[in-house]
């Protein structure tokens, strides 16, 4: 990947495409190439729809090889709903295919003058911007379609719904999968909001034409790839867990550990979470006949597949198979035990390109506020087809869980930074507390995810309940975080590296073996310190200060049952997490 694509979109006479040699950013990928471009290029001050702002979406720095587990995407930008920094990654195919074509990064910058909406396209033969009003409001299913009809039945799509075309802040990117539907998402923080306000629906890729990725030294290369494909097979969560239930095997392991957030983050526990496990979903799916429970990658070159599809009643498709953060959202936390209306809700989300988290905690918050009954799934339903239409009610919802919260006088809003939590009540899994309440990005579980230590007894063993020990475990995973997130690899892989060092070293040796130079633990610890610092400098100057890095105050006085426990890290503790 030796270059970069620049979209300008205020250029006189129309959009004006550049391409780059790298410069400043060369070996960089993924979030340290979108944190990087953000870092250096965009006022932290500025309006995060504004002309200032950049959307920039860059494939890891091993996407487009053959190296396995290498196909994940970063999107960078100013956050729209935290008003910080922001990278969000995703599955898919596209990042695979821009490695292959040799773009370490797409840069959408400036906003049109006119109103409208573009088409970008991208093939071995260099990229092309065009005007195409007929996209106008269309989901990403009819966006896709639409483009294989226009291109041909073997491009991918990175594409808005309707939420990014109305700039709302819980707006997605999509990205098409292996089967070219748009089921995966760089979900969090708005980013689709940002390709909205830069006029772009839909970028267009073809890699025909082109070959893998070439490492620069081959044979220690493979040698390595098969020790970690290895490692990865081997592992119970990696080789056992994932694939035979996807990630939704967590909703029974969550909910027994008393950390499930039901009903708003009201207890830890949901009655109906053995009917929407991922035990239950894969009977279901079974039953259902189709291609089963059989569970797949979302990308060339996954191993793990933790991937899978969603059928009906009637045997027919109706979205991919629903993730673990996704079935708690729209269901333990808005008390819905209903796999078919989850299952559907996720499609309307992925349709009209919103982050299910955000939108699920959004639901459950308007819930708490009476607009509907918790367990009522069709009003769940209606509402998200509200914020698809853009009415009144829709507009509030979609900009998140904070908005709505203020929109309706409730205090119990579960944000960090503007941004809702994820899956694990901080009360329960301290450690993701930490993580929620001190990384760059808000309220995010991958960050930095405790629930390893904390749960899962990987990488070593944290007493979920405590204080002690938090602090140091979400600053570990945090750095190795973001240097992961700047491989391409799937955060999934952690599992196996953190509980195998033959493993962790068989990916310094595959990520050395390809760039051409050693790789050594401290080499992978100082780039992720180095994402992490320029990530938190630009929240500093964007107004960020340490009072941001807290919990909404009610996680420390509300007792959370099965445990009965509050959050208990202390303000200090957390303003120990960087002190490198
Ligand atoms: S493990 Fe799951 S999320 Fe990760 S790349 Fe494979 S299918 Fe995608």
């Amino acid at each position: 990947m030796d270059k970069i694509l620049r979209i300008n979109m205020s250029a006189d006479g129309g959009p004006e495409i550049k391409t780059e040699p790298l410069g400043d950013y060369a070996s960089l990928g993924g979030r340290a190439m979108t944190s990087g471009i953000v870092s250096k290029e965009v006022p932290p001050s500025c309006h995060p729809l504004g002309e200032d702002n950049k959307l920039v979406i860059a494939p890891g720095l091993l996407s487009g090889s053959v190296a396995a587990m290498s196909g994940r995407i970063s999107v960078g930008c100013k956050s729209p709903l935290t008003g910080g920094i922001k990278e969000s990654n995703s599955g898919g195919q596209p990042s695979q295919m821009l490695g292959r074509l040799g773009y370490a990064a797409i840069v959408l910058e400036g906003k049109p003058t006119e109103k409208g909406l573009y088409k970008v396209f991208i093939n071995k033969d260099g990229a092309k911007i065009e005007k195409d009003d007929s996209l106008c409001m269309l989901g990403n299913y009819d966006t896709v379609d639409k483009m294989k009809a226009e291109y041909g039945d073997k491009v991918h799509c990175i594409s808005i719904g309707p939420a990014g075309e109305m700039k709302m802040a819980a707006a997605s990117v999509a990205f098409t999968d292996m089967e070219q539907r748009p089921t995966r998402h760089a979900g969090r923080g708005g980013t689709g909001a940002v390709m909205g306000s830069k006029g772009v629906k839909v970028i267009v890729i073809d890699d025909a034409g082109c070959s893998a990725r070439t490492p620069a030294d081959p044979e220690k290369f493979k040698a390595a790839n098969k020790e970690f494909v290895a490692g990865l097979r081997k592992h119970p969560v990696t080789g056992e867990g994932l694939p035979a239930y996807g990630t939704n095997v967590l909703t029974n392991v969550i909910n027994e550990a008393g950390a499930y957030p039901t009903r708003n983050f009201a207890t830890g526990q949901f009655e109906g979470a053995g009917k929407i496990s991922g035990e239950s979903q894969a009977e279901m799916e079974n039953a259902r006949g189709g291609e089963g429970s059989a569970t797949h990658g979302c990308h060339r070159g996954c191993v793990i597949r933790c991937s899978g599809t969603f059928y009906d009643k009637n045997g027919n498709f109706l979205s991919k198979q629903v993730e673990y953060e996704t079935v708690w959202s729209h269901g333990g936390n808005c008390g819905i035990d209903d796999l078919d209306a989850i299952a559907q809700i996720d499609r309307l989300d992925d349709d009209f390109g919103l982050d299910t988290i955000e939108m699920g905690a959004t639901i459950a918050v308007a819930m708490e506020a009476g607009v509907a009954e918790f367990g009522d799934a069709e009003a769940a339903i209606n509402l998200v087809k509200e914020v698809g239409q853009g009415t009144p009610l829709g507009r509030i919802l979609g900009s998140g869980a904070a908005v709505t919260g203020k929109a309706y006088g409730i205090e119990r809003v579960p944000v960090v930074k503007g941004q809702a939590m994820p899956a694990y009540d901080p009360r329960a899994v301290q450690g993701q507390g930490v993580t929620y309440a001190t990384t760059t990005m808000g309220a995010d579980h991958t960050a930095g995810y405790a629930v390893t230590a904390n749960i899962l007894g990987v990488g070593g063993t944290v007493d979920p309940l405590k204080s002690e020990g938090q602090v140091e475990l979400s600053r570990n995973l945090q750095v190795a975080t973001a240097a992961i997130d700047s491989t391409g690899m799937c955060v999934f892989i952690a599992f196996a590296i953190l509980d195998q060092p033959e493993t962790f070293q068989a990916l310094l040796d595959l990520t050395g073996a390809f760039i051409g130079q050693d790789m050594t633990a401290d080499g992978v610890n100082a780039l992720g310190q180095q994402v992490l610092k320029q990530e938190r400098e630009f929240n500093a100057k964007a107004g960020f200060t340490k009072e941001s890095d807290r919990l909404p105050d009610y996680f420390k006085t509300e007792k959370l049952a099965p445990h009965d426990v509050t959050f208990a890290v202390s303000d200090e503790e957390l303003d120990q997490v960087f002190n490198f």
